[in-house]
């Protein structure tokens, strides 16, 4: 099965005052069809960066894709241009981000906003494109869709209006969508609605989705594999049975522990993770996680740890797990 998305070794950075943000340190995956990959980590762990990246919006002059390679069914898409980007961006990926309003525009109707994409990519006519917006309301369970095409965003609830951005951005028919977030703003009844919704049209169209989100409810509800970020870097990835039931890494056992369990009695319910995440002006040499980990060796501060393996597609960066570890960490010590 050959891979929708590979993304290879890619690094981005963002020129702010006081030097350059590493905002996305050596990123690696790869999407199939009809899979779900959630990338999970805290707010600043480079995961809406990656995504932005993939999409072709990391901008300059302040961002800048420094290395690596995207790949969409094959082509490369980080050497694209503005109008190549045009025609792959709500066509060949779709994109919804956590506030609908942000991709809505609030001056106009529904359903013109939702013909406009069908007019621009699939070269419809405005009669062809309003009667398939009207379907796509349907689709996304909006009732009365043909009053609701003539509706402003701000006449909608905010359910209303994420179920609109995800008609739009299955509009047409793209092999991939990127989610940013896409429940955070909303409340949890109707975050559940649109978790289910998307996995419905998924399965229905053999959509890949990249699910880009800080809730590891939301990873065991949707997602097929995982990827965990941490200052840049993705610390450990697999299938989501796999990591939840044997993490690797200890910064996702942290995290995995810091969920709130209903069967635990509630002081024991949460393990804070102590400490903050390192400065990415100037991120340590070695593994990121180094200053909060219990396990920290020598040799963790000063080498970033390889990938090792525990099954074909599980794997995680730590040192405790590379048997060159005590070799590496006698090296260190000689060293000093
Ligand atoms: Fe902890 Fe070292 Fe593993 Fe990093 S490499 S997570 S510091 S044990
Ligand atoms: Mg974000």
């Amino acid at each position: 099965m050959t891979n929708v998305l590979e993304v290879e070794d890619l690094h981005v950075s963002f020129r702010a005052y006081g030097g350059e943000v590493q905002a996305v340190r050596g990123v690696s995956f790869s999407v199939r069809p009809g899979e779900t990959l959630a990338i999970v980590g805290e707010s600043g762990c480079g995961k809406s960066v990656t995504a932005r990246a993939i999409m072709g919006m990391v901008k300059a002059p302040r961002g800048r894709v420094k290395k690596g390679s995207v790949r969409l069914h094959g082509r490369e898409l980080s050497c694209l241009g503005k109008k190549e980007w045009q025609q792959i961006r709500g066509a060949q990926i779709g994109m919804i981000f956590q506030d609908p309003m942000t991709s809505l525009n609030p001056t106009m109707k529904l359903g013109t906003q939702i013909a406009e994409v069908l007019v621009k990519h699939q070269k419809l006519s405005a009669k062809k494109a309003r009667e398939k917006a009207i379907e796509l309301l349907a689709a996304v369970g909006i009732p009365e869709p043909e009053r609701r095409c003539d509706q402003y965003p701000h006449e909608c609830s905010g359910g209303m209006r994420q179920r609109i951005v995800i008609a739009i951005a299955l509009a047409c028919d793209p092999q991939l969508i990127i989610a940013d977030e896409p429940t955070t703003a909303l409340d949890v009844t109707i975050q559940a609605q649109i978790l289910a919704l998307l996995q419905d049209l998924q399965q229905a169209k053999g959509t890949s989705i990249i699910m880009i989100t800080h809730d590891l409810g939301v990873v065991a509800e949707v997602a097929d594999q995982m990827a965990v970020m941490y200052a840049g870097v993705i610390v450990e990835q697999g299938p989501v049975a796999e990591v939840f039931d044997n993490p690797q890494h200890p910064y996702t056992r942290g995290l995995l522990q810091s969920v709130p369990r209903l069967d635990q009695p509630s002081e024991e319910r949460l393990i804070p993770i102590q400490g903050a995440p390192p400065d990415l002006f100037a991120p340590p040499a070695g593994c990121p996680f180094a200053a909060r980990c219990d396990y920290a060796m020598e040799v963790c501060a000063e080498h970033m740890p390889q990938s090792t393996a525990f099954s074909l597609q599980h794997q995680a960066k730590c040192w405790l797990h590379d048997s060159r570890a005590r070799r590496v960490e006698e090296l260190v010590s000689a060293g000093r």
